[in-house]
C-alpha cells in the first residue's frame, strides 16, 4: 500500500516532556510515541508515513518542540502491513 507525505516534522526530543498532546491532535495519526527516552528518560513521539503538514502538532505543543516543512511534491512511500500475530 502507499502513503502520501506532504510535509515532514522536525522534533525537539530533548525538550519534550512527554505529555503526550501532540498524539490525538495529529489527526492523520502519523505521530506515536516512541519506545526510546530521551536525556530527561521520557518518551517522546515519533513520525510515521502520511504527514500532511498541517501545524497541529506544533500549535498544540506546550514546549515549541516541532518544526513543520511543506513538501513542493507529495512524496509516495510504499508501505507493508504486518498482520498481527496475536
Ligand atoms: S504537521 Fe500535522 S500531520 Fe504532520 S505530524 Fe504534525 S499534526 Fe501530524
Ligand atoms: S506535545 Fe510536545 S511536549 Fe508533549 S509529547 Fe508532544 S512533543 Fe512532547
Amino acid at each position: 500500500m502507499s502513503v502520501v507525505s506532504r510535509g515532514t516534522v522536525r522534533i525537539a526530543t530533548e525538550r519534550c516532556k512527554g505529555c503526550e498532546l501532540c498524539i490525538p491532535a495529529c489527526k492523520p495519526n502519523v505521530l506515536r510515541m516512541s519506545t526510546r527516552r530521551n536525556g530527561q528518560g521520557l518518551a517522546y513521539p515519533e513520525l510515521l508515513p502520511g504527514c500532511t503538514g498541517c501545524n497541529a502538532c506544533l500549535l498544540v505543543c506546550p514546549d515549541f518542540c516541532f518544526e513543520v516543512y511543506h513538501f513542493d511534491e507529495p512524496v509516495i512511500h510504499d508501505v507493508v502491513l504486518r498482520e498481527s500475530t496475536r
